[in-house]
């Protein structure tokens, strides 16, 4: 079912409640602290600027950071972050030092139209006199209650809490008329979603990154809806030691190998394996190493895929109308290690262009690795959110997208 989006609101003299992803990196300089990265707070303009420009009166709040006591207060709070919206959108931010009370609903009466206000951190909910009393993170109703009594309609346009059933997404989307996704969480409900709901085929996986365990049920949600699955990675190992083939001292885990036996079986030639490693005597870049094609020997780890591995993968992909990607396929970090997931990276890039192939990079460390290798703006899709985009492509029913009203 579609789900509603900002552009379907009638905005005009609107409170507008907007929970947006200003978990930003802060920084101190001259005993003041800052915004050290802005790239989020970049990211939501556009939703910002619509609800501005239609003359919606804009209440924007987020979380920040971890708070778990006191002292994380006065590190954490959005003041800094409520004074480079400013400087960016270039008009005035009314900054309350609150996430309740009188003040706080004050501001909001004041509000006029197309203007700005931001209220403090969501998680300071989560502490209490010293006591940590959750109520953001565990979603107590009245919170979710009170501060959607502030507003008329809801924008949720941070995909990155998504997953978790916290007050300041789920908690007020209960309470209020109206709930409709912002730009950001419109792109990933059209591009993740639309992956795994209704992909054009071939719709193929690349999955990779450290362990099985935490990739498991991606793989198996994926093995149901692509037509290829390719495993890389440090987790592949656990997979060559479960068809019997020595793996040296790569990564294992003991605890998944028959978890991966069954796999293999079950899905047969859908499955995709590396058939070679790039093997390494040490966790190191000037380590000694060399191209291992049945199984490593002891005293060696695979850190990479090998270049016969890189070819077959490319073959898999090279058709692909879809692909989803999780997950390097070695120490990308190591330049030594990092030719397997380049290579990746390069033939998405080249099926996007030639395929017309819709291309998304689910989240975490392979958003890290498209970023560091330059490729980023040739995919379709870059997903912001890392355990978000897990569970979304893992099968889960996020609650923060549930709670988005249907069209
Ligand atoms: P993940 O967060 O599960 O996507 O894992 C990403 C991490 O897996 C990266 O830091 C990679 O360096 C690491 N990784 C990928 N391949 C290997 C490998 N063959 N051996 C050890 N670590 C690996």
């Amino acid at each position: 079912m579609a789900k509603l989006t900002l552009e379907d609101l009638d905005l005009k003299g609107k409170k507008v409640l907007m929970r947006v992803d200003f978990n930003v990196p802060l920084k101190e300089e001259n005993g003041e602290v800052e915004v050290a990265n802005d790239n989020r707070i970049v990211a939501a303009l556009p939703s910002i600027k619509y609800v501005l420009n239609h003359g919606g009166r804009a209440i924007i709040f987020s979380h920040l950071g971890r708070v778990k006591s006191e002292d994380d207060k006065k590190k954490l709070s959005m003041k800094p972050v409520a004074q480079r919206l400013a400087d960016l959108i270039q008009q005035p931010v009314t900054f309350v030092p609150a996430i309740e009370g009188k003040e706080l609903e004050e501001a909001v009466d004041n509000l006029g139209d197309g203007q700005v206000l931001v209220f403090e951190n969501t998680r300071f909910a989560d502490v209490q006199n010293g006591e940590e009393v959750k109520r953001e993170s565990k979603n107590d109703p009245a919170l979710g209650k009170y501060w959607a009594s502030l507003g008329d309609v809801f924008i949720n346009d941070a995909f990155g809490t998504a997953h978790r059933s916290h007050a300041s997404n789920a908690g007020i989307a209960a309470n209020i008329a109206q709930t409709a996704a912002g730009y950001l969480m419109e792109k990933e409900i059209k591009f993740l979603g639309g992956a795994v709901e209704n992909p054009k085929r071939p719709f193929v996986a690349i999955i990779g990154g450290a362990k099985v365990s935490d990739k498991i049920e991606i793989i198996q949600n994926l093995l149901k809806k692509a037509d290829k699955v390719i495993v890389g990675g440090g987790m592949a190992y656990t997979f060559d030691a479960a068809m019997g083939k020595p793996i040296g001292d790569s990564l294992y885990e003991a605890d998944k190998v028959d978890l991966a036996k069954q796999l293999i079986d079950e899905a047969g030639d859908k499955l995709v394996l590396p058939v070679d490693a790039v093997a390494a005597d040490k966790f190191s870049n000037d380590a000694d190493t060399y191209i291992a094609e049945d199984g490593i020997k002891d005293g060696y780890m695979g850190l990479d895929i090998g270049p016969k591995s890189i070819e077959l993968f490319k073959s898999v992909l090279n058709d692909a109308k879809t692909v989803v990607w999780n997950g390097p396929m070695g120490v990308f970090e190591m330049p030594k290690f990092a030719k397997g997931t380049l290579a990746i990276g390069e033939e998405l890039a080249k099926v996007t262009k030639e395929n017309d192939a819709t291309t998304i990079v689910g989240g975490g460390d392979s958003t890290a690795a498209v970023q560091q290798l330059g490729i980023a703006d040739q995919l379709s899709h870059i997903s912001t959110g890392g355990g978000a985009s897990l569970e979304y492509l893992e099968g889960k029913e996020l609650p923060g997208i549930s709670a988005i009203s249907d069209k």
